[in-house]
């Protein structure tokens, strides 16, 4: 058994009464803490980085939806862009680097930040800690663990609202009234880069460039907290995240 294995087995967060587990969450570490949530695609970083969003109050910073919005601008570099995702390949380092580096300047990053699908690459995984250094937040590493027939499935039901970034899954989180978005009415999507071919291709791409990302994580000694993502619902593993933090 792994100590972040250990840690879980000895935690029961749901008999915490919510107010007190929310003050334990606020306070636990001595620096505001940046929350690297980690996995490959489907694994549920963006469903937990919403939830966490809500619970802590900090920015959800995801890369994905950061280079999605650059692409709606549709100039030269959007179109570039929309070449390497459609494609399932990553978007140069440097892009992304700045593209956080300049989110992580705004004020609101200040308490605190979740990041969701950065740093993909060894050279991202560097930048980010200097970066880290440089705004005085501490890391918390939690990978979120799924077997590739999971992912594969997850990703085949999943939708999306163009318009406020909800998600859906057509086998565990439906909207109510069918292809419409809950919150604002508009019609969900499919994701380009969610067709089986794509997803093979990103996780080819995972396999090579961003999973080498766990072992530099693992020999840092920084904080590392594995939560297995095929648990029955998004509940319970936000349950089991919420325990990695309290035990910090
Ligand atoms: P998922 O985690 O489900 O793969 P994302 O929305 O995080 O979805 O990413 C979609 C695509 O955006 C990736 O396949 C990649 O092309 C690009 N991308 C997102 N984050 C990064 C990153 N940190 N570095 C390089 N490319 C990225």
């Amino acid at each position: 058994m792994g100590r972040s294995d250990r840690i879980l087995s000895t935690l029961n967060t749901e008999a915490d009464p919510e107010i007190r587990l929310h003050e334990q969450l606020q306070t636990a570490g001595s620096q505001p803490r940046a929350i690297v949530l980690f996995g490959p695609p489907g694994s549920g970083k963006g469903t937990q980085a919403k939830m966490l969003r809500d619970l802590l109050g900090i920015p959800h910073i995801s890369t994905g939806d950061m280079l999605r919005e650059r692409i709606a601008s549709n100039d030269a570099l959007g179109a570039e862009l929309r070449g390497l995702m459609k494609s399932g390949n990553l978007v140069p380092d440097e892009t992304v680097n700045r593209l956080v580096e300049e989110r992580l300047l705004r004020p609101d990053c200040k308490n605190g930040v979740i990041l969701d699908g950065y740093p993909r690459t060894l050279a991202q995984a560097s930048i980010l800690e200097s970066m880290l250094d440089r705004f005085g937040l501490t890391q918390l590493v939690i990978y979120l663990k799924l077997d590739y027939t999971k992912v594969i499935r997850r990703i085949a039901g999943r939708r999306q609202c163009p318009r406020c970034g909800a998600l859906y899954n057509l086998a565990v989180t439906p909207p109510k009234t069918s292809g419409i978005c809950d919150r604002d009415g508009e019609t969900l999507v499919i994701r380009e880069d969610d067709r089986e071919d794509v997803v093979r291709e990103r996780l080819d791409t995972y396999e090579r460039q961003t999973r080498p990302v766990l072992d530099y994580f693992a020999a840092s000694g920084r904080r590392f907290c594995e939560v297995d993502s095929a648990e029955a619902s998004a509940e319970q593993v936000l349950a089991k995240i919420r325990g990695c933090m309290v035990t910090e």
